[in-house]
């Protein structure tokens, strides 16, 4: 599965959120097949299309999509530096598809902040500044690693230690890679080193209750974040560790009073599961009807094999109906008297809401 890797400096709603994340309503037991560690969550992804294809097709269960967020507490000053556990917590963010960077932007007189007042610009900056160094001293290695064979002639090594050579000043700065005009050649030649600045980033401001609004510590993360592209996601954490522990009536009633469509954590994860470049595809049998994750530009074999290696080795063809066609069309049967109803070979690409039926050899 694809992971969110949640990072952040101590006391600003880390595990609150990921409490929140856990607590949600994924049952452990009705994902047999996964490992789930203590600091992993499998986290359902809400996707209203679900229920909706239930209403048609009228199956026994209905399982969502899922992706895992990961606690990595502990990142302090210091870090790249082996303090604290430093280098074990650069150890599990490395391991991670993407970062979600939680920022303390809510005043609170009980909870102690770590430098003593709260200051979004200071921590971002703590952080990144740990994994720039991190990333620097990756840079460092590789370069003094690739400076014989780039001697030796090796074009390879050439190149590539000029890149390193280049983004090295930057990561000294303590600025994250993001925000490094690179081309996708360089990205490229780049992505084996796996540079943790390079992985897609958002912005979690968790807020109190009120501070949605005239928040100037919001404002001030917003404001960073434009700067690097990253997105922001203002939620208030404290109230959605409330809101997990109700029941689905309470849930709906209390949302209601809060005067919220949904609990704040359904954006989290949708801009987890972006950030990640993820998309969905249905199956809808009578049996079930369950969502599935692709990368964006997955072909209909890559798809084949999230459900199955076997589906991907055997595939044959995919019969496919875009998921409005199958809504207009109330099911499979009227997509297909529609001509809506379309039989996709190995170089189709998949796209977001596909109804998909494999055709496959065993
Ligand atoms: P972590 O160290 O980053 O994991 O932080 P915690 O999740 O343990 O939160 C630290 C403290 O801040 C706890 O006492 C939380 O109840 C409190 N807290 C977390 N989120 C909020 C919030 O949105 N508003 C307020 N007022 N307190 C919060």
């Amino acid at each position: 599965g694809f992971n969110c890797g949640i990072v952040g400096l101590p006391n600003v709603g880390k595990s609150t959120l990921f409490n929140a994340l856990t607590k949600s309503g994924i049952d452990a037991e009705n994902f047999p097949f996964c490992t789930i560690e203590p600091n992993t969550g499998i986290v359902p992804v809400p996707d209203p299309r679900q229920e909706t294809l239930a209403g048609i097709v009228k199956p026994e269960r209905t399982i969502p999509t899922t992706m895992e967020f990961v606690d990595i507490a502990g990142l302090v000053a210091g870090a790249s530096k082996g303090e604290g556990l430093g280098n074990q917590f650069l150890a599990n963010i490395r391991e991670t598809d993407a970062i979600a960077h939680v920022v303390r932007c809510f005043d609170n007189d009980n909870v102690i902040h770590v430098a003593n007042q709260v200051d979004p610009t200071a921590d971002i900056e703590t952080i990144n500044i740990e994994l720039a160094l991190a990333d620097l001293d990756s840079v460092e290695r590789a370069i003094t690693r690739l400076a014989r064979a780039a001697k030796g002639g090796d074009k390879d090594a050439v190149t590539t230690k000029a890149i390193l050579e280049r983004i090295q000043p930057h990561l000294a700065e303590g600025q994250p890679l993001r925000s490094f005009a690179l081309d996708s050649d360089e990205l490229s030649q780049l992505k084996g080193f796996g540079f943790l600045t390079l992985k897609p980033t958002m912005y979690i401001a968790n807020v109190n209750e009120d501070g949605f609004d005239n928040n100037p510590y919001l404002d001030i993360v917003r404001a960073i974040a434009e700067q690097e592209g990253a997105v922001v996601v203002p939620v208030c954490n404290k109230l959605e560790s409330e809101i997990a522990e109700l029941d689905d009536e309470e849930r709906g009633m209390f949302l209601e009073e809060l005067g919220m469509s949904e609990p704040g954590l359904d954006r989290v994860i949708r801009a987890g599961y972006d950030l990640l470049g993820l998309q969905t595809y249905f199956t809808a049998g009578v049996k079930e009807v369950r969502a599935w994750t692709v990368k964006c530009g997955a072909t209909a074999p890559q798809a084949a094999g999230v459900i199955h290696t076997d589906f991907q080795k055997g595939f044959i063809r995919a019969e496919v109906v875009a998921y409005d066609d199958f809504v207009a069309n109330n099911g499979e049967q009227g997509a297909k008297e529609a001509g809506k109803w379309r039989l996709e070979g190995k170089d189709y690409i998949v796209k977001d809401g596909d109804v998909i039926h494999f055709r496959f050899n065993v």
